[in-house]
């Protein structure tokens, strides 16, 4: 069997009204069982037929606390970005399905803190256990929204026809034109963090754009060398940490002009991501086709081979959700 080039976890929503019956999903049980009601063409019941699907991941994470998430999803992948390979952990899902939550957390209460603000602790604690090395740390904020590039870290969030990816002659990519601010802490890198969530809202409010609707990237850059040899290379490795636009499938009768735009380029750029992930776990590949958007394009460097890379699949247990639980589950098992 060839490996595939992603780690595919499953989140659960803690929800009051759980899909009992239709959805069995159970912690460290690694399957998933669906039970739908069978529908016709014009979307009604069929009496008494049920439709039914199995998923097996590399992990499902049941009613799981957010140290559980990380410990599960950021541990490995921060291990390999201080030795010095590109990792990547992206949240998919659809909208209320908990990606804002798995990545960023909620901001009033530390303990609920998500897998960014843990992934900034650890770093900085893997590095001050290192003397023997110099470090450098610095974060960007990247915003993709209908193919646009934004900068979250600008005070003057509005975009700029300047941003441009670019992948420079050792084949790292990099948004030229967009902050990259050096951090020497902990609390400096969490207060870049909040404010890229400060310019997202406001920017949200000014260009009457959802951020749901867009995919926010944020990227740890690291430069290390050997303190100890005398003529030791700089190493660079890239950690992104992708918070990706909502899943959901709009209907095409329920949508006006905008929201149809934003949603042809989610479904897009989700099924560029979808075909790049595939075409790297297969051996007999002739071509990765990255070009197809900016954020396959911007995470060029960081998708299979030596990177460690990771999707976090956010479902929402609600009886009410079952197709986009269904819709999400499928595009999660493909990308495995
Ligand atoms: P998304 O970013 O996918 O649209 P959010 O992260 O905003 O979804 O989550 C929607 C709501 O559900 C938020 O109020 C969030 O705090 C809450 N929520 C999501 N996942 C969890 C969880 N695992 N535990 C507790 N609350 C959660
Ligand atoms: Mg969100």
């Amino acid at each position: 069997m060839v490996k595939s080039a992603v780690k595919v976890i499953v989140r659960t929503r803690p929800t009051a009204n759980f899909a009992q019956g239709y959805l069995d999903v159970k912690d460290g049980i690694r399957a998933i069982n669906i039970n739908l009601p069978k529908k016709n063409e014009t979307q009604n019941v069929v009496n008494n037929q049920r439709e039914s699907y199995s998923f097996k991941f590399d992990n499902v994470l049941h009613n799981s606390s957010q140290e559980t998430v990380f410990e599960e999803c950021g541990r490995e992948v921060i291990s390999s970005f201080i030795d010095g390979y590109n990792g990547t952990i992206m949240a998919y899902g659809q909208t209320g399905a908990g990606k804002t939550f798995t990545m960023t957390g909620t901001t009033a209460n530390y303990k609920q803190r998500g897998i960014i603000p843990r992934c900034i602790e650890h770093i900085f604690q893997e590095i001050s256990n290192k003397p023997e090395k110099a470090f450098n740390v610095s974060v960007t904020y990247l915003e993709i929204y209908n193919e646009n590039l934004f900068d979250l870290l600008n005070n003057d969030p509005t975009g700029s026809d300047d941003y441009q990816i670019m992948e420079d002659a050792k084949g790292v990519t990099f948004v030229r034109g967009i902050q990259k601010v050096a951090t020497t802490s902990e609390e400096e890198a969490l207060s870049l963090m909040f404010e890229g969530e400060a310019n997202r809202a406001i920017c949200e409010h000014q260009m009457n754009k959802a951020s749901t609707r867009s995919h926010c990237v944020f990227t740890i850059h690291l430069e290390s060398r050997s303190r100890v040899e005398s003529n030791g290379q700089i190493v660079y490795s890239k950690l992104n940490l992708v918070d990706l636009a909502g899943s959901e499938r709009v209907g095409k009768t329920h949508s006006s002009g905008q929201v149809l735009k934003e949603a042809t380029y989610i479904n897009k750029s989700l099924s560029f991501l979808e075909q790049v992930v595939i075409a790297l776990s297969t051996p007999s590949r002739e071509h990765v086709p990255y070009r197809q958007s900016k954020l396959t394009m911007f995470l060029k460097d960081s998708l299979g081979g030596n990177c460690k890379t990771l999707l976090v699949a956010n479902i929402w247990g609600e009886a009410t959700q079952l197709d986009e639980t269904v819709s999400t589950l499928k595009f999660a098992s493909r990308m495995m």
